[in-house]
C-alpha cells in the first residue's frame, strides 16, 4: 500500500506551495544521501519524499492526486520519478549553498588552475644539432595580483550567483522532465563578481608578456616538445599556473639532411679524383673532416664517418655521418682538355675499357635473336 503524499511530507491537505517546499526541504536534508552514506532506509525515505514533492509541488499532478489518489495519477500517465539521479537535479533551488546542488557538487568558485599554453619555436638545423639557450618573450594571461585572481575589487568578495543560487546550473521543467544547463549569469561558477577589480575588469587575469629562458638540448628534431611547468596561463583564486609546452620546428639545411642521429651529405668530386682516388676535406656538422676516396670510386658511393652525426638526446653518444659522392662530369672544356680526353678515350678503347657498354648491347641483341631463332 502506497503511503499518502501529504503524510510523507507531514503537511496538511490545504498546505500551499511554500509550505510544501519548506517541509520537503527539511525532510530531504534529513534523509539526504550525503548525510546518510550507505543507509538504505534513509535512501528509501529520501526517494519517497522526492516523489511526494514532485507530485504536490506540481499543480496539475496535485489536482489529479487530490481527486483520484495514487491510481488516478497512474492512469494519467505518471510513472513516478525516473531514476535516482533525476531526483538530485531538482534539489538545487531547494538546497542552494547547503549541498551545492546535490551529488554533482564540484569546487565551483574555488581555486582554478591556469590553462596550459603552446609556444611554437623555429630553430636552425645547426641549433637543433648543437642545442641552444634562448630567451623568448611570451604573451600570456597571468594572475592579476591586485585582486589575487579573484576578480574582485580589494575589500569585496565574490557573491553567490542569484540566478542559480550557487549551483552553476539552472533547471528548466519540461513536462515531467527537468533539464539542467550551465547558468548563463555565472557561466557555471556559482559565484559572480559584483565589484570588479579595476586592473583585470573582474576576470582575475591580466595580459602580460614574460621572458622565458629556454634550454633546448642538442639533438632535438621537429616535433619535439618541452614542458615548462608553471609557465602557462596564470591561475585564478589561488589556483596554480598552467604549463607551457614549447614545440620545436627545425629549418632545413642547404647541405645536410638528417634522419634521427644520422646526418647525410652529398659531396661533389671530380671525375679524375674519383678515378685516381684522393684525400679530401668534407664538411660535417662538427667541422671539416678528411676522407679517403679510394681509387675507382663511383658516383653515389657512400662513406661513413663514425660519430660525426647528431648527439643523442639522452646523451652519451653521437650518430654517424654519411657522405655520398657525386662525381661531376667536367663541362666548358678548353681545346687542350678536349684533346687530352680524346687521347684518353683512345687509350680506353685500346684497353678494351668500353666493354661494359658493348656487353650491355650484346646481351640485349642475343636475347632478341635467340627468340627469333626459336620462332623460325
Ligand atoms: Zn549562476
Ligand atoms: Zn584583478
Amino acid at each position: 500500500m502506497q503511503r499518502d503524499y501529504y503524510e510523507i511530507l507531514s503537511v496538511g491537505r490545504s498546505a500551499d506551495g511554500a509550505e510544501i517546499k519548506k517541509c520537503y526541504r527539511k525532510l530531504a536534508m534529513k534523509y539526504h544521501p550525503d548525510r546518510n552514506p550507505d543507509d538504505k532506509e534513509a535512501e528509501a525515505a529520501f526517494k519517497e519524499c522526492a516523489e511526494a514533492y514532485e507530485v504536490l509541488s506540481d499543480e496539475k499532478k496535485r489536482q489529479v492526486y487530490d481527486t483520484y489518489g495514487h491510481e488516478g495519477l497512474k492512469n494519467s500517465g505518471y510513472q513516478g520519478p525516473g531514476n535516482f539521479e533525476d531526483m538530485f537535479s531538482g534539489l538545487g533551488d531547494l538546497f542552494g549553498d547547503l549541498f551545492g546542488g546535490g551529488r554533482t557538487r564540484s569546487r565551483r568558485g574555488g581555486p582554478q588552475p591556469g590553462n596550459d599554453l603552446r609556444y611554437d619555436i623555429e630553430i636552425t638545423f645547426m641549433e637543433a644539432v648543437h642545442g641552444l639557450s634562448k630567451e623568448v618573450e611570451i604573451n600570456r594571461r597571468d594572475t592579476c595580483w591586485t585582486c589575487e585572481g579573484t576578480g574582485c575589487r580589494p575589500g569585496y568578495k565574490r557573491e553567490t550567483c542569484p540566478s542559480c543560487h550557487g549551483r552553476g546550473q539552472v533547471i528548466r521543467s519540461q513536462g515531467f522532465f527537468q533539464v539542467s544547463s550551465t547558468c548563463p549569469q555565472c557561466h557555471g561558477e556559482g559565484e559572480i563578481v559584483t565589484n570588479p577589480c579595476n586592473d583585470c575588469a573582474g576576470s582575475g587575469l591580466v595580459e602580460k608578456s614574460k621572458k622565458v629562458s629556454l634550454k633546448i638540448p642538442a639533438g632535438v628534431d621537429t616535433g619535439a616538445q618541452m614542458r615548462l611547468r608553471g609557465e602557462g596561463e596564470g591561475g585564478r583564486r589561488g589556483g596554480p599556473s598552467g604549463d607551457l609546452y614549447v614545440v620545436i620546428h627545425v629549418q632545413e639545411h642547404e647541405f645536410f639532411k638528417r634522419d634521427g642521429e644520422t646526418v647525410f651529405c652529398q659531396f661533389p668530386v671530380s671525375m679524375v679524383q674519383a678515378a685516381l682516388g684522393c684525400k679530401i676535406d668534407v664538411p660535417t656538422i662538427h667541422g671539416k673532416k678528411s676522407l679517403n676516396i679510394p681509387v675507382g670510386s663511383q658516383s653515389g658511393a657512400r662513406f661513413t664517418l663514425k660519430k660525426q652525426g647528431v648527439p643523442s638526446l639522452r646523451g652519451g653518444h653521437r650518430g654517424h655521418m654519411i657522405v655520398q659522392l657525386q662525381v661531376k662530369t667536367p663541362t666548358n672544356l678548353c681545346e687542350e682538355q678536349k684533346k687530352v680526353l680524346e687521347n684518353f678515350d683512345e687509350l680506353c678503347q685500346k684497353h678494351g675499357q668500353h666493354k661494359e657498354q658493348e656487353g650491355f648491347f650484346a646481351r640485349l641483341y642475343h636475347e632478341v635473336v635467340g627468340k627469333k631463332d626459336k620462332e623460325n
